[in-house]
């Protein structure tokens, strides 16, 4: 069978294998990483001492190793409460661990019971896996996918649910002198638990890590760099989605199509950074009308989309003439230039309609009101 001591260095391979996974996640800037990166290197140092108990003196086998096994577990929870830019609670941790500490001293020098250290070290490590799985739990709706988080939760729970009765099945012992080094199934099973902390939270972190990352990938890929609306990708994405909807459902889609009036005279007289100032104020002030659950993208240039949900013509070109009004005002930030003026087609999708007819005949609209003096709406012909 396997020996304790070997389990130990073979955990300790684990968190410095963990330690160079975790080195290529450090230049991602998300919170938590460097934390899960220190706790690692403090488990390494913990294991290679926990495994030369009996060579090297008690105070570094027994009193340094639980610390620094107690301080590891509590500053991967700092990890996890930074990953969710939540405050660490630095008080509590320190207060749980100066008591652990001193129930590890206490029933070493005092009272020599290790069963009862073991019980210490237990209740510590069990409440902050505790604490880990119910952040955790509280904070996954920010995720994208859930699957990462379920796990880390999942590992967390049982991991303090498995030291805990660990805790419990030594403070029930009768002989306080005997504990974890006695390779009988339970102890071993213990310790092989225990030894797996680290390494199965740091994988869940990083697994959070990879979703953050794919979810920030998919926001840049969806967001337009200059003003912050949805990309024509997005728009696409979305439009393919509602149109899947609608075809089931009979319910009114609409679509508007916004161009800037003379953008190129404004680009020429002011500069292309008073162009761009336009554009960012722009998507500033539509914002403001456009409700949360239609699409406002940025086509191209100067020339934006309005996806809207649930409306039909008249409720659509109701949406155009407010954002024409409100966009004729003068520009509220102190620019080089005092307004600009927007026209606007607008569509609503026919039955069977594709969303590249529905975009030309709105484009179409938008045309006329350019033809007929700008600052209009026009509304689409059917098809
Ligand atoms: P119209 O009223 O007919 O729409 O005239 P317009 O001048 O707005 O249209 P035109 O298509 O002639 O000019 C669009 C200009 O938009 C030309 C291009 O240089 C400028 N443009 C495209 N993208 C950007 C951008 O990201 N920033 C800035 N500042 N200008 C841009
Ligand atoms: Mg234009
Ligand atoms: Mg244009």
């Amino acid at each position: 069978m396997l020996s304790p001591v070997t389990l130990l260095l073979i955990t300790a391979a684990l968190s410095v294998i963990m330690l160079l996974v975790l080195g290529s996640l450090m230049r991602s800037g998300i919170p938590g990483v460097r934390s899960w990166f220190a706790a690692n290197v403090l488990a390494v140092l913990a294991l290679l001492l926990y495994a030369g108990r009996g060579v090297l003196p008690p105070l570094l086998s027994v009193e340094a190793a639980n610390g620094l096994l107690a301080m590891c577990i509590a500053v991967i929870y700092a990890g996890f409460q930074q990953f969710f830019q939540r405050p660490v609670p630095v008080r509590m941790l320190a207060v749980g661990w100066i008591c652990t500490m001193a129930g590890v001293a206490g029933f070493h020098y005092l009272v020599d019971a290790i069963a009862m250290r073991t019980v210490a070290v237990s209740l510590f490590h069990g409440a902050v896996c505790a604490a880990i799985g119910v952040t955790i739990l509280r904070c996954q709706a920010q995720a994208g996918s859930r699957y990462s988080y379920f796990f880390t939760a999942g590992v967390a729970l049982l991991l303090a649910a498995s030291h805990l009765g660990r805790g419990l099945m030594y403070a029930l012992q009768s002989d306080m002198q005997t504990a974890d080094y006695q390779t009988t199934a339970w102890n071993l099973f213990f310790l092989a638990v225990g030894t797996l902390v680290l390494p199965l939270l740091t994988m869940g972190g990083m697994m959070m890590v990879h979703d953050r990352m794919v979810v920030r990938a998919e926001e840049q890929a969806n967001r337009d760099y200059l003003t912050g609306a949805w990309s024509r990708r997005a728009l696409f994405q979305v439009a393919d989605r509602e149109l899947r909807r609608v075809a089931r459902h009979r319910d009114p889609v609409s679509l508007l199509i916004l161009d800037v009036d003379h953008f190129k005279q404004i680009n020429d007289s002011h500069g292309h950074a008073e162009g761009d100032r336009v554009l960012v104020d722009l998507v500033l002030r539509a914002s403001a009308i456009v409700r949360e659950i239609d699409c406002f993208a940025r086509l191209g240039g100067e020339e934006f989309a309005l996806l809207l949900t649930h409306s039909d013509a008249a409720a659509a070109l109701q949406v155009a003439d407010r954002l024409r009004q409100v966009l004729e005002q003068p520009v509220p930030t102190a620019a080089a230039i005092t307004g600009y003026t927007v026209s606007v087609g607008v569509a609503t999708l026919q039955a069977g309609e594709q969303f590249s007819a529905l975009l030309a005949r709105a484009d179409a609209a938008l045309y006329q009101a350019k033809h007929a003096g700008r600052n209009r709406v026009r509304v689409a012909e059917l098809a």
